[in-house]
């Protein structure tokens, strides 16, 4: 008998968080407060597109409104920052979301920090990524994608504490952020990147592996220890010409032959995607609690 890994099944457990944020939102409603959460789109970059309309479909989920604000292409620094203080200002706005990644002229850094960091729900602003580095205690609207991680990671009761993780993959949105969380719960952490020097031996010791690089099927079975468990963060649009749509997503290991090595691994999709757009239903409901005292 061939031994297989257990999927860790990110829409399970977005979808539980999903049911429990609905009743916050329905309470929220009760207090004469209906949530709002705006999602600025600079452009019309297609896989931007479709982020937005996985948001979008959850904040119809779980009753919160969803104002998508379109803006073209040409549009100045100074014309995104006006738009930014606007719903800084707005009261009715509990969540403001910059789709990123932004034209070339316009300053990302500058754009994040415009956002009121009561309402900044990717966590991105210096003052919530700075808070999340002090302890766990300071988390609070803490970046998605590593917060569903660590939810994923906690739903499955896979303990961390003094556990060897590796993380491959240095961004601000996930591998930086994913390392000061798992290291507030007492993981040992190691964080590589395209400058890493010998990346097999890093991958092949970790207890627990997490691939956020973008470049398909990258993680190959040799690269990891013998019952790990894998989180695989990547998107990477491959043709398929079995499709409909003439590509398929897949994610940045050799999912399929790493099943009969690894212990656990989530799939891509339905893996640490929905996650993601869960953790953003969360953060907007922490945070109109946190605008209106309600917490
Ligand atoms: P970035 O491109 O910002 O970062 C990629 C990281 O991988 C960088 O740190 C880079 O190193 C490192 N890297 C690239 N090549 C190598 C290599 N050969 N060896 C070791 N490290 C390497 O990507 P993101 O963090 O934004 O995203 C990563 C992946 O996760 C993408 O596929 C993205 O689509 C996906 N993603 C998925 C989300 C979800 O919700 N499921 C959310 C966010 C991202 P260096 O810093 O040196 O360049």
């Amino acid at each position: 008998m061939s031994f297989s890994a257990q999927i860790l099944d990110g829409r399970l457990v977005a979808d539980n968080l999903l049911s429990k944020l609905s009743e916050d939102v329905k309470f929220l409603k009760t207090q004469n407060l209906q949530l709002k959460l705006s999602i600025i789109l600079v452009g019309n970059n297609p896989a931007s597109i479709s982020y937005i309309s996985q948001k979008r479909k959850a904040c119809e989920k779980i009753g919160i409104i969803d104002d998508q604000i379109n803006l073209p292409a040409t549009t100045s620094e100074n014309e995104l920052l006006q738009k930014i203080n606007e719903l800084n200002n707005d009261r009715s706005v509990h969540g403001i979301l910059v789709q990123l990644p932004l034209p070339k002229h316009i300053n990302e850094a500058k754009i994040i920090e415009a956002i009121d960091h009561k309402k900044d729900v990717d966590g991105f602003h210096p003052y919530n990524v700075g808070k999340m580095f002090l302890n766990k205690d300071f988390e609070n609207l803490s970046p998605c994608t590593p917060k569903g991680i660590i939810k994923i990671l906690e739903f499955y009761n896979i303990d961390l504490v003094g556990k060897e993780v590796t993380i491959v993959g240095r961004s601000n949105i996930v591998g930086k952020p994913l390392s000061a969380m798992l290291i507030n719960r007492s993981a040992t952490v190691t964080v590589c990147h395209s400058k890493t020097k010998n990346l097999k031996f890093h991958t092949a010791r970790a207890d627990i592996l997490i691939a956020a690089i973008g470049k398909a099927k990258f993680i190959t079975t040799s690269m990891v220890k013998k019952e790990a468990i894998v989180i695989d963060v990547g998107v990477n649009r491959v043709n398929d010409t079995n499709s409909e749509k003439s590509y398929k997503l897949v994610g940045d290991t050799d999912f399929e032959n790493l099943l009969t090595k690894i212990s656990a691994i989530t799939p891509v999709p339905g893996g640490c995607g929905p996650m993601t757009v869960a953790c953003l239903m969360e953060n907007t409901v922490k945070a109109a609690y946190q605008i209106k005292n309600l917490s």
